[in-house]
């Protein structure tokens, strides 16, 4: 990208392997999904530098399926958030739906994709934390490679990918798993001197009232995200209802856990204190789950 461009060259492959001819013809294009960012980047921010070629990815047919697999599903990074919504509701877990449904408006819905949402890494992105929670892997292909990477990999700078200029994010491969207990939120504050956010995603399940599975993901600024496996191991196992007792000293524990993070992660005070009361809540929720 250099100088504002006063013509762009958009071209829309319909294979990967047109997309490949293309990118040594364009090795410099800049990679467009659904548009949602991209553009609004560009309008808000026209001297940025537009580049000279876009390739779209939206018509490339490998990019837009979505494929049920013995271990989950896997979702093609040109997907759009409407369609993951209309067809995914009985594949897809419900956490994952819950996070898209609160993704702005239908039509931002419409246009925005599940890769292009991972792709911005960043820390406003409503999937990455149900993602990470769920703990999906990433398809990457390249003219010279095709590999899989965990999607807690992809996350470890927010705002750039770990991707070559050639590479794109192929899809999404999430194991299903359909939790008893759930919970999403996102409590932003984008405020002049604070910009904060607070994503949290968690899930229990329970099987003859004991919990076989327990995680708690926390979504912030710089580091992304924070997850205590220790933490999480100590409630798998335990019968519900969990006792108040337990409960407290969990929450001490992750209060210890929250102000031990890295300063960046919660700037903000008021999401620091959100995080130990959605944990606090969500304990609740797993300790009077009823199984009859
Ligand atoms: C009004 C408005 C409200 C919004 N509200 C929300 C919200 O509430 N929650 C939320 O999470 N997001 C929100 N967004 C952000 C946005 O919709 C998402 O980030 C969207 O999912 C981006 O997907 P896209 O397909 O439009 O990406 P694009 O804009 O096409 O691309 C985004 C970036 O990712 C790269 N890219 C895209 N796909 C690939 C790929 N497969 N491989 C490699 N690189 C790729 C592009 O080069 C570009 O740099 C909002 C956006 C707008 C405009």
């Amino acid at each position: 990208m250099g100088k504002k461009a006063e013509r762009i060259n958009v071209l829309s492959p319909l294979s990967l392997r047109e997309l490949g001819a293309w990118l040594k013809e364009y090795p410099a294009a800049v990679f467009m999904a659904g548009g949602s960012d991209l553009i609004q980047k560009y309008n808000e921010h026209p001297h940025a530098g537009i580049p000279d070629t876009v390739i779209s990815l939206s018509q490339i047919d490998e990019l837009g399926r979505i494929k049920r697999k013995e271990q989950g599903i896997e979702i093609g990074a040109c997907v759009p958030m409407s369609r993951i919504l209309s067809t995914g509701q009985n594949i897809v877990p419900r956490i994952l739906l819950d996070a898209i449904a609160r993704i702005a408006t239908p039509s931002v819905r419409n246009l925005a994709t599940i890769g292009g949402n991972i792709c911005m890494v960043s820390p406003f992105s409503d999937v990455l934390v149900p993602l990470v929670l769920l703990e999906a892997k990433l398809e990457i292909r390249g003219p010279a490679s095709h590999f899989w990477m965990p999607l807690t990999r992809f996350l470890r700078t927010p705002g750039r990918m770990p991707l070559l200029s050639s590479e794109i994010l192929a899809s999404v491969a999430i194991p299903v798993i359909q939790p008893d207990v759930q919970v999403y939120r996102k409590l932003e504050v984008i405020s002049i001197p604070t910009l904060s956010v607070l994503t949290f995603a968690a899930m229990a399940r329970i099987f003859r009232n004991t919990v076989t599975d327990f995680r708690i993901v926390y979504g912030g600024l710089d580091p992304l995200f924070m997850r205590n496996r220790e933490l999480e191991s100590s409630v798998t196992g335990r019968k519900i209802p969990l006792s108040l007792k337990f409960r407290e000293q969990y929450e001490q524990k992750t209060r210890e856990f929250i102000q031990e993070c890295d300063p960046g992660f919660l700037p903000d005070r008021y999401h620091r204190n959100s995080a130990i009361r959605l944990t606090r809540l969500f304990l609740e929720k797993v300790s009077t789950y009823r199984t009859d």
